[in-house]
């Protein structure tokens, strides 16, 4: 055949992808909530406040999917602000409208890619990425495309699972192993997904593997700050 290994892998890992949020989107919240014992609410809190938004700003947060940084954003800004809240995904997308709906927040939302985003060059003041990363088949490509429709001067926010510290590794494979998988059973009928979950975070790149990545993609003055003795980094990255 004219496929390559590459490609066959490559369709298949999005197609996983979009089959883990479709079966987890109802329970997604929930399930964020009891996996990290509720830490991902402060994941978040804190790239927000590393985003340096203004009344005005225009934001984009890639792969959003039930809204939380979105949520949080439209909270700051006054009426000459933007957020917008893409995903790749119709179900995560939808159950995000709605909680922001009942919410009384109202916010754009796109269905895109993160690999071709609909956005004109040099728009936003700032992109933010959270858990979304590491689902994307071409890395290079989607971090490329959210610098391209950063302004001058504007800054890309990666919140990511990282590689934890080292004594902490057992117990960490335990918890993303074992319990993980069967909570995800418990909860949302679909141990398989969270078993891709624990998967998915081996095999993405580390602190420094990040921040090199974002480097190639043209992002400068990248850093990064490890949360939970590195469970979760957030890199922050500059286009100038
Ligand atoms: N950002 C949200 C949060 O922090 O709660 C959702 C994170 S969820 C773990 C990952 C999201 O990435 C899913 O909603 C999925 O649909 C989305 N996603 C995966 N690949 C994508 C792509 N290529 N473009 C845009 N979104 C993508």
């Amino acid at each position: 055949t004219h496929f390559g290994f590459e490609e066959v892998a490559e369709s298949d890992k999005a197609q996983r992808v979009a089959d883990v949020f479709d079966s987890v989107a109802q329970r997604y919240d929930l399930m964020n909530d009891l996996m990290s014992g509720g830490l991902h609410r402060l994941w978040k809190a804190f790239t927000i406040a590393k985003s340096g938004v203004r009344e005005d700003s225009r934001i984009l947060d890639v792969a959003g999917g039930t809204g939380d940084l979105a949520l949080a954003f439209a909270r700051k800004l006054g009426r000459g602000g933007q957020v917008w809240l893409t995903d790749i995904n119709n179900a995560m997308l939808t159950r995000g409208r709605d909680r922001l709906c009942d919410r009384g927040v109202m916010v754009r939302v796109a269905q895109c890619d993160a690999e071709k985003l609909p956005f004109p060059d040099d728009y936003f003041d700032c992109v933010t990425v959270a858990f979304g990363l590491r689902n994307m088949t071409h890395k290079n490509s989607a971090l490329a495309e959210m610098r391209r429709v950063l302004r001058p001067g504007g800054r890309l926010l990666v919140l990511e699972f990282s590689q934890v510290w080292k004594p902490l590794a057992p117990a960490y494979d335990f918890y993303s192993f074992k319990v993980i998988p069967r909570l995800g059973q418990l909860i949302t009928r679909d141990e398989g997904s969270y078993r891709y979950l624990a998967e998915s975070i081996r095999v993405h790149p580390d602190q420094e593997g990040l921040k090199s990545l974002m480097e190639q993609a043209g992002l400068e003055r990248v850093e990064y700050f490890n949360l939970a003795l590195g469970v979760v980094a957030l890199h922050r990255g500059f286009k100038f």
